[in-house]
């Protein structure tokens, strides 16, 4: 449900940028949205439509793009994608360690129509 505030905030950056471009509407917002960044996708694209009306935003594209979780591994460095129980590197079988790789949330891009 916490998709909501940050559906209206993702609108409200939005709209200011097209505003100050001098755009009559957006036309589509990038999203990179990590697996592991507490946010899902889907529910960001179901509450855009119902916020967006009447907006500038109306009517936009969001495009979705998602990061999958890497863990880093503390023998040989490589990141890898964790396997379902196991923190081990599949190169060399050593730890991995968590990285930052997947917590991404962010706005890549904004398309206006002028
Ligand atoms: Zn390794």
């Amino acid at each position: 449900m916490h998709e909501f505030p940050i559906t209206q905030q993702i609108i409200k950056l939005a709209e200011k940028h097209a505003t100050k471009l001098g755009a009559s509407r957006v036309k589509s917002i990038k999203l990179v949205v990590g697996d592991y960044s507490g946010f899902v996708g889907d529910s960001i694209q179901m509450y855009f439509d119902v916020i967006s009306e009447g907006t500038l935003c109306e009517g936009a594209t969001v495009e979705i793009q998602r990061v999958k979780p890497k863990m880093k591994c503390t023998g040989c460095g490589e990141l890898f994608e964790r396997e379902f129980l196991s923190f081990n590197c599949p190169k060399c079988g050593a730890d991995g360690e968590p990285t930052e790789i997947g917590k991404e949330f962010y706005i890549e891009s904004i398309e206006i129509i002028k």
